[in-house]
């Protein structure tokens, strides 16, 4: 793996953010809310389809302003799982595509 899509570390702040330091120095940071808006899994991917909104929108808007993490955990050297205050855990973020989106909030 390349070492833009290696995470040095990984800080998460359940009630805000999370903020990964990749292995190439560059640092992405995430609010919560815009992470639920673009989570990956099948659920949402499906939930945005049928509300017409574009998958890659990033910009925070449509989110319970109570949401937050009750938990992070790694899956294999790949990918972090963000677990929610309200149950869902179906989201599994990878890293490359969590780099991309840093990139894209970058510009
Ligand atoms: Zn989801």
């Amino acid at each position: 793996m390349e070492a833009s899509v290696i995470p040095a570390k990984v800080d998460v702040k359940k009630d805000k953010s999370l903020t990964i330091v990749w292995a190439d120095g560059v640092t992405s940071s995430f609010d919560l809310a815009m992470l639920r808006c673009v989570c990956p899994c099948a659920k949402c991917k499906e939930e945005r389809t049928q509300s017409k909104k574009s998958l890659l929108r990033v910009l925070p808007g449509n989110y319970t302003d109570d949401l937050k993490l009750a938990a992070a955990e790694l899956v294999g050297n790949y990918a972090i799982r963000l677990i929610w205050t309200d149950g869902h855990d179906l989201g599994i973020y990878s890293f490359v595509f969590l780099r991309e989106l840093g990139e894209r909030m970058a510009k």
